[in-house]
């Protein structure tokens, strides 16, 4: 449990009767077959009266939705949201959520990263009265090293400096009530991070520990630039510290430009030398340029999100689903 949260007062629950698993998709066409053989097996060792699969597809453009819907059309379990075009995994996860009709709800990858059998475990602590059970990584199997890396600087800087509670080594995998997702859903910010705002929510949380697998097939579908995409959507979205930071420098030069003037006026006054600082001058001048410039681009990041927030455009558009009652598809 993290250390900063309070004691939570624990409820126990009995075995969830429902249970959604939502999966995002997006060109994952050669994964399909043994996600659908790994997704039947582990439904068959739920104890839930009733069990879905929430399977989004985030605007893939190879054949993943007419895998989808042959396999939504032989297993009724199986609903399928086709959205309009590509809007990013967080995005995809939270279109899945919204249409979870679950008493738990869980979100995993369609690559079997995750293994499906540690959602028992889950399950477990949800029946003593968590609400939200992320998955914690122990291993990272077959990641390249920076990728291992990266996401290590990652978790140890996003707890550091954006949120004191935010799990290390914890991906978007993890179990929630019905309760928690309700919450969740009232958070409608357009630059979403998601684990970032479950743990806003709050609500008791637990880790269960799980060694990561390396991917089924296919490649990952988070190259450098979304990783970087979402490590400054999790900085700006949880925080103000980058504004935070504008300041920090604006004190460091300003105190930087005073002994420069106090050693000006010696200079001048004990006469130590007589050519004018050119140099220092410049130096002085294009470090100050480029720390007002980088304040200004990091107040324009937050001014673009204000703007991209003020449109109040829908977070997705859905254009078809599959085994989706009518009346479930609007938001
Ligand atoms: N994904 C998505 N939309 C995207 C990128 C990824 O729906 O724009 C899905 C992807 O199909 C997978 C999950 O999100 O089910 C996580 O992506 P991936 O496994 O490539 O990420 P990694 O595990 O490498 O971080
Ligand atoms: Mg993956």
């Amino acid at each position: 449990m993290l250390r900063s949260q309070p004691m939570p007062l624990l409820v126990p629950r009995s075995y969830p009767g429902s249970l959604s698993i939502v999966i995002p998709i997006f060109n994952e066409e050669s994964g399909i077959g043994l996600l659908r053989s790994a997704m039947e097996r582990f439904i068959q060792d739920l104890e839930c009266d009733s069990c879905e699969l929430v399977l989004v597809n985030d605007g893939s453009t190879d054949c993943s939705i007419q895998r989808l819907a042959e396999w939504a059309s032989e297993d009724c379990r199986v609903k399928v949201i086709h959205l309009s075009r590509n809007f990013g995994h967080q995005v995809a996860a939270t279109a899945g959520l919204d249409f979870a009709t679950g008493e738990a709800v869980v979100l995993m990858d369609a690559d079997l990263q995750d293994p499906p059998d540690v959602v028992h475990s889950m399950i477990d602590r949800y029946c003593e009265g968590y609400d939200v059970v992320y998955g914690q990584r122990t291993a990272r199997a077959g990641e390249t090293a920076f990728k291992r890396l990266s996401a290590w600087l990652f978790y140890r800087f996003s707890r550091r400096f954006i949120h004191p509670d935010l799990p290390v080594d914890t991906g978007d995998f993890r179990l929630m009530s019905r309760q928690c997702l309700e919450a969740l859903s009232e958070l409608r910010e357009t630059h979403r991070f998601l684990r970032g705002m479950v743990t806003w929510i709050g609500f008791p949380q637990i880790a269960v520990s799980y060694q990561r697998k390396p991917r089924t097939v296919g490649v990952t579908k988070y190259p450098l630039r979304k990783m970087l995409a979402l490590a400054w959507t999790a900085a700006t979205s949880l925080s103000i510290l980058p504004l935070k930071f504008s300041l920090l420098m604006g004190v460091l030069f300003g105190l930087l430009g005073v002994e420069e003037a106090v050693r000006a006026i010696l200079a001048h006054l004990l006469g130590w030398y007589t050519v004018p600082g050119w140099t220092s001058t410049i130096v002085v001048t294009s470090i100050l340029g480029s720390v007002i410039l980088l304040s200004m681009s990091i107040m324009g990041e937050y001014v673009g999100k204000i703007y991209e927030q003020v449109k109040d455009r829908p977070l997705y558009i859905v254009a078809r689903t599959i085994n989706i009652p009518t009346d479930r598809q609007i938001m």
